[in-house]
């Protein structure tokens, strides 16, 4: 049987309207500025979300490594929400490579207060590093796919840019926020210096991720992409797929999260699991073990025996996330085999 996967909206696959677009892709050097499919996206993407100009990354993490890299110099301190995508799960790359400290500030189920920025923030002095960015994440990967209302986000970067940083929005997921809040996505990113957002996820693009921003700032950007190993010669053969996902594939995203409320309503029901329906608002579940004692890691190992993937977040809890490769039977039939795990794990514990 094939398995229900869950682990991430990454492992979606590229549609059949993405693989013909693919195939006739009009193609060109892309470090000459000569593919036409990547100009294309990028200047799409850009549009999209307010920005000037756009460019295209292989992957979210390099947009974010190549945005941080452009706003900073080396020494610089960058503030980071605590549960950040940036600092979490990027291999510190922010610190190896872009050579910046990390200030991380604890937020709440991912997003901040003005006052949380201006805590953070010190006074000018011989001792203390050059506060010059602020990360911020939306929606918020480790919080469970959290979106920031968008009043707050305004206040929190406007608060931000007051005090002389720039703002770069971790957007990997903005169009899962987008069709939640029913607003463009554009619109939640006006007061954000940078935007990097991810084709790859439940967008289903089977490569990239788009760094937008002004004009002058993409084009240093792009330099540094080239540093990191980032410019690509026909990448329109992929790039391609991305423009599909951007013409096709946002507004479905609602499906999504429609099945990410079902499949927590589900797991509500299940005993020594613990998880918030309510809190559940874009295609990220997340689900704590501790009632049966034993960890993530090992739940997680025995419901894909049964046939569901999901990942251990930490020590006791699993994340599932929707996309478009599962249906809504798929989430009964998870619900079914996650409640035989956790029986089987009571009586065995
Ligand atoms: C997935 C993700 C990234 C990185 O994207 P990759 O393409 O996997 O490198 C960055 N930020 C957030 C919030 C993500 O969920």
């Amino acid at each position: 049987m094939i398995p229900i996967d869950l682990r991430s909206d990454t492992v979606t696959t590229p549609t059949p309207e993405m693989r013909r677009a693919m195939a006739s892709a009009e193609v060109g050097d892309d470090v000459y500025g000569e593919d036409p499919t990547v100009r294309r996206l990028e200047e799409t993407a850009a549009a999209l979300l307010g920005k000037e100009a756009g460019l295209y990354v292989p992957s979210g993490t390099m947009g974010n490594l190549v945005a941080v890299m452009t706003h900073t110099r080396r020494g610089d301190e960058v503030l980071l929400e605590a549960e950040a995508h940036i600092y979490y799960y990027e291999v510190g790359g922010m610190a190896v490579v872009a050579q910046v400290l990390p200030r991380l500030v604890p937020g709440r189920r991912g997003v901040l207060a003005p006052e949380d920025v201006l805590g953070a923030l010190r006074p000018a002095n011989l001792h203390f590093p050059r506060p010059t960015l602020l990360c911020l994440e939306n929606t918020h990967n480790r919080a469970g796919g959290t979106v920031w209302p968008p009043e707050l986000f305004e206040a929190v970067s406007t608060t931000a840019r007051r005090a002389g940083l720039a703002v770069h929005l971790d957007g990997a997921r903005i169009f899962n926020a987008a069709v939640r809040l029913g607003r463009p996505a554009a619109e939640l990113c006006r007061t954000a210096d940078s935007v990097m957002f991810c084709l790859s996820k439940g967008l289903a693009a089977p490569v990239g991720s788009v760094l937008v921003g002004p004009a002058d700032w993409i084009a240093r950007a792009r330099k540094n992409r080239k540093i990191v190993g980032g410019g690509l010669r026909q990448a329109g053969v992929i790039a391609a797929a991305g423009l599909v996902a951007l013409e096709t594939m946002v507004e479905r995203l609602a499906e999504d999260h429609e099945n990410a409320r079902r499949l927590a309503l589900g797991l509500a029901g299940i005993g020594g699991l613990l998880v918030e329906p309510d809190k559940v608002e874009t295609n990220i579940v997340m689900c704590d073990v501790s009632g049966l004692r034993v960890t993530a890691v090992e739940f997680a190992r025995r419901q894909a025996e049964k046939g569901v993937l999901a990942n251990a977040v930490d020590a006791r809890r699993l994340r599932y996330v929707t996309h478009k490769d599962v249906s809504r039977r798929d989430m009964e039939r998870a619900v079914t085999l996650v409640a035989e795990t956790a029986s089987e794990t009571r009586a065995g514990a």
